[in-house]
């Protein structure tokens, strides 16, 4: 077992661009808590003799909920781990919520990493976002997270957003490196149906910049980042030395997770799981004692394309002989067409084939190029 993945299904206010599942009714927060680390118990105990390396709270906004239920999680799972001081421990945070006291009892809670929701240094894409902080606010919750002196700390930017900040993107990315924090993921805005930008889309009130531009950013923040220290160990997480994120890696290397609370999905090898993604619902069939997920056998045809879209866009790249192994696939032979076209865009470097720099920007199409289907 690889990583243990806890959904917390609530956030203050909906951001304009996110489709994620959470709810801002926060009135039940403590029984929902309580049916999680109900599920949670439950499921552990199944995995007994898997070493755990990885627990990240996610969502949502699992900075809202009592340092008590985070407590209470990662001490449930660490007796299931000989040393916990092994374990990543990551918490997304969102920069109001990190108070010193906060940030001191996450820590004694266990928590040594926080994924941090920055988005953007500026103020008027912050307001479009429906952001719930302000650039100051930010800046200031990542100087104290420093101080509580966290292991990791990583934070999220946004680019490609509408045409209407204030702030060249250039200044937005000094912004962040002005930070100097470990970790970095950067994300294209897509517009998600149900969202409010999706919804200002369709009545024109809402203006995104074209494909060049969105690829122009998005070339500035690799070379700025990449001049500033940071690998770019996968398309969108960039990392200082000894600090790419474990838990994230697993996903990418196939290996097993476990997902807990609505709409969290698990994987065991061979079969994936995912729960309701419906906080109500999730409760009643809960309490109820009734199936609250689907499963699904993964095939070995998903499972390659699987293998193939979430490796090929990491600093790893596919192994050609694991390909063979599992999938009795020759990659090069039986692709042969497709790689010529993509010639400029990889290296073999031993039994591995890994995307350049110019390929990675192009790293979906790449994949779904050799999709089995
Ligand atoms: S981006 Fe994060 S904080 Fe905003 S609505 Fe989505 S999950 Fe909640």
């Amino acid at each position: 077992m690889a990583g243990v993945y806890i959904h917390i299904p609530f956030c203050k206010q909906k951001c304009s661009y996110c489709d994620f599942h959470f709810s801002t009714d926060t009135s039940y927060r403590e029984e929902m808590m309580a049916l999680i680390g109900q599920e949670l118990r439950k499921r552990i105990d199944g995995i007994q003799g898997h070493p755990i390396e990885t627990i990240y709270f996610g969502g949502g906004t699992p900075s809202l909920i009592r340092h008590s239920d985070i407590q209470e999680m990662v001490q449930e799972i660490a007796q299931h781990h000989e040393n916990l001081s092994d374990m990543e421990v990551t918490l997304e945070a969102n920069p109001e919520d990190m108070h010193q006291q906060t940030l001191q009892a996450w820590k004694d809670a266990g928590v040594n990493r926080l994924s941090i929701g920055v988005q953007s240094f500026d103020e008027a894409m912050l307001r479009s976002m429906n952001r719930s902080h302000s650039a100051a606010q930010a800046s200031e919750a990542i100087q104290r997270a420093k101080r509580s002196g966290f292991s990791s700390i990583s934070v999220d930017i946004i680019f490609g957003l509408p045409l209407e900040g204030t702030v060249p993107f250039e200044k937005v990315v000094e912004d962040f490196l002005a930070l100097d924090v470990d970790h970095i993921s950067a994300y294209a805005l897509t517009l998600e149906k149900r969202t409010a930008y999706q919804h200002r889309f369709d009545k024109g009130e809402l203006i995104l910049p074209d494909e060049n531009e969105v690829e122009r950013q998005f070339t500035y923040l690799i070379d700025t980042l990449l001049e500033h220290g940071y690998e770019q160990y996968e398309v969108s997480n960039f990392a200082r030395e000894g600090h790419i994120s474990r838990h994230n890696s697993s996903y990418w290397s196939g290996k097993p997770y476990l997902g807990i609370g609505p709409s969290a999905h698990s994987f065991d090898g061979k079969t994936r799981r995912w729960n309701v993604a419906n906080n109500r619902a999730y409760m009643d069939k809960m309490r109820k004692g009734e199936v609250y997920w689907e499963t699904e056998e993964i095939e070995s045809t998903t499972a390659f394309n699987e293998y193939l879209m979430t490796r090929s866009r990491t600093k790893w790249g596919l192994d050609l002989t694991y390909i063979q192994e599992h999938f009795n696939i020759d990659l090069l032979e039986d692709n042969k067409a497709i790689f010529d076209r993509y010639e400029s865009c990889f290296e073999i470097k031993g039994n591995h084939l890994i995307l350049n720099r110019k390929g990675l920007l192009l790293a979906d199409r790449f994949a779904s190029d050799i999709f089995q289907v």
